[in-house]
């Protein structure tokens, strides 16, 4: 970004970042192929600047390397001791510039600067008194600072591995019922086409996506006929068939697909993005703030993907009412056009750690919050205290 971009919005100096970790209970146990869940591990930061304006922030990465190589453990690391303390013992700073300044000799984490970056952003929008969805709008050169924020976003689900295909069925008919736009599966190798073939059966012509997570392979002759069989289903996308790093065996697909390959894991940052669209490795991109290093990066990749002519979407990490609030900010950019998946607080959590809940409407719609500055929920401190399970300061 140019610095023109951000006259008249001030830096500001944090002087305090407050780091914990709560295990927050999931409204059913999550089982995956390491056992059973019943809670997530979430960090939170909540940042405070010299005024003593405060402004809360969540960091997305899991409890193991699965989907990312961060996780809950290297990301309070990464944040407590070299992150939070070039903030605090540093000069002031911009929200539309911090991403460099924390990303100066730190490769990778990510999640772990996205969680301090996007922290700036929402004491940024507090500060301006405009609330963080427009905020965003006026960074976007896309936008050339001109468009409103969307005033709602339409939702998608994904579904996860159930117990027989009927269940998956029944799951589905009843998010279509619930008003979700666009059901999503998971798609692994050997089971993919025939769960598809049922789910058309099933919800007929509804918009239907599988994410594979990089679990295919070009070198296998049966997987690349499975993905030529799915590209005849009539998916709205493949999201990451191959590896996070198989951009140009990406491309060699793409060529062989009509479907658009959508890439995830791929995109770390905006080069990526570039890289994509040069080898024409994919004709989509899901972004996640927290995947990128934070909301610049997510805004530059979604402003570059929108002169390309190509749709993004926002996917989830299972964040908390916190994350998710920065989640549906991004998501009123003009340039998602897919349905996001940004499920009501209720389909995850007993309780959630905002107030109020995020909930979708009928027709599968959740509302921006554009009525005051910052990310348009209140945090229930007392709640977030009786979860914590450490914690650590950074400052005064
Ligand atoms: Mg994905």
């Amino acid at each position: 970004m140019n610095a023109g971009t951000h006259a008249g919005s001030p830096s500001l100096q944090v002087d305090r970042v407050v780091m914990r970790e709560i295990r927050l209970p999931l409204v059913a146990p999550f089982r995956s192929a390491t056992g059973v869940v019943d809670a997530r591990r979430v960090i939170l930061l909540e940042l405070r600047d010299a005024d003593g304006c405060l402004a809360w922030s969540e960091c997305v990465a899991e409890s193991l390397p699965a989907y990312s190589p961060e996780t809950v453990d290297t990301a309070w690391l990464a944040i407590g001791e070299w992150l939070a303390p070039r903030l605090v013992h540093g000069a002031a700073v911009h929200h539309g510039t911090v991403h460099a300044l924390l990303g100066e000799g730190v490769r990778g984490h990510r999640m772990a600067r996205a969680s301090l970056e996007m922290g700036i952003w929402a004491l940024a929008s507090r500060r301006v008194g405009t609330p963080l969805a427009a905020l965003i709008a006026g960074e976007s050169h896309a936008s050339r600072g001109h468009v409103a924020p969307r005033a709602s976003i339409e939702t998608g689900i994904v579904l996860g591995m159930q117990d027989s295909l009927a269940g998956l069925m029944d799951l589905a008919r009843t998010a279509i019922a619930d008003g979700y736009r666009r059901i999503k599966v998971k798609a692994t190798p050997g089971q993919s086409v025939e769960m598809v073939r049922a789910m058309r059966d099933a919800i007929g012509d509804h918009p239907l996506a599988v994410d594979a997570n990089c679990s295919y392979s070009l070198d296998d002759a049966g997987h690349v006929r499975e993905l030529e069989a799915l590209d005849r289903l009539g998916l709205t996308m493949i999201e990451q068939p191959l590896g996070a790093e198989d951009l140009v065996r990406h491309a060699a697909l793409q060529r062989r697909l009509v479907t658009p390959v959508c890439l995830d894991e791929s995109i770390v940052g905006v080069a990526a993005a570039e890289d994509m669209l040069t080898l024409q490795s994919g004709r989509m991109v899901n972004i996640k703030p927290g995947r990128v290093g934070g909301l610049a990066e997510a805004i530059a990749i979604h402003d570059r993907m929108a002169s390309a002519g190509l749709p993004v979407w926002c996917g989830g990490m299972l964040e908390t009412g916190i994350g998710r609030a920065y989640n549906v900010a991004l998501a009123a950019l003009p340039g998602f056009t897919e349905p996001s998946d940004l499920s009501p607080s209720a389909r995850y959590w007993s309780r959630d750690v905002v107030t109020p809940e995020w909930t979708m409407d009928r027709a599968g719609r959740v509302t921006v919050p554009l009525g005051s500055p910052g990310i348009g929920v209140e945090v229930d401190a007392g709640y977030v205290d009786s979860l914590t399970v450490r914690s650590l300061v950074i400052g005064g």
